[in-house]
């Protein structure tokens, strides 16, 4: 499994920085985002490190259909039945802070297009 020392994600999946985590499987973590875009919004992440969501698919496409399994998981358990919005931002352009593949579950309100 990959891992960057560097990375602030790969440090949550060591347990070294404390989140609020309300998904565990053996290849993915899902945890609250700090600075909340919607009533729920949750990260839904690999436990390997890969920079963006085209590198996870492409080197590890099972965990790949793993994100998108926890992501349904979550959103009953969080009682999303009116719907939510998966998200993978992509580089600089598309405001990409963190550089360990993310899933962000937003939902709770109507998400308008594009994104505010
Ligand atoms: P990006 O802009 O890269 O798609 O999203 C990164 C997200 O990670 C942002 O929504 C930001 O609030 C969240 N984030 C950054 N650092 C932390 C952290 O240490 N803990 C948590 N829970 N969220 C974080
Ligand atoms: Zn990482």
């Amino acid at each position: 499994m990959s891992t960057d020392p560097e990375c602030i994600f790969c440090r949550i999946v060591a347990g070294s920085i404390p989140a609020d985590i309300v998904h565990e499987s053996p290849t993915t973590l899902a945890f609250r985002d700090l600075q909340p875009q919607a009533p729920v919004h949750v990260l839904v992440i690999p436990r390997s490190h890969y920079p963006n969501a085209g590198e996870l698919a492409r080197h590890e496409p099972a965990t790949a259909a793993h994100l998108l399994d926890a992501a349904r998981e979550i959103a009953e358990s969080e009682g999303l039945l009116r719907g939510y919005r998966l998200v993978f931002n992509t580089g600089e352009q598309a405001h990409q802070t963190v550089f360990h593949v993310h899933l962000h579950l937003l939902g709770g309100r109507s998400m308008g297009w594009p994104p505010g």
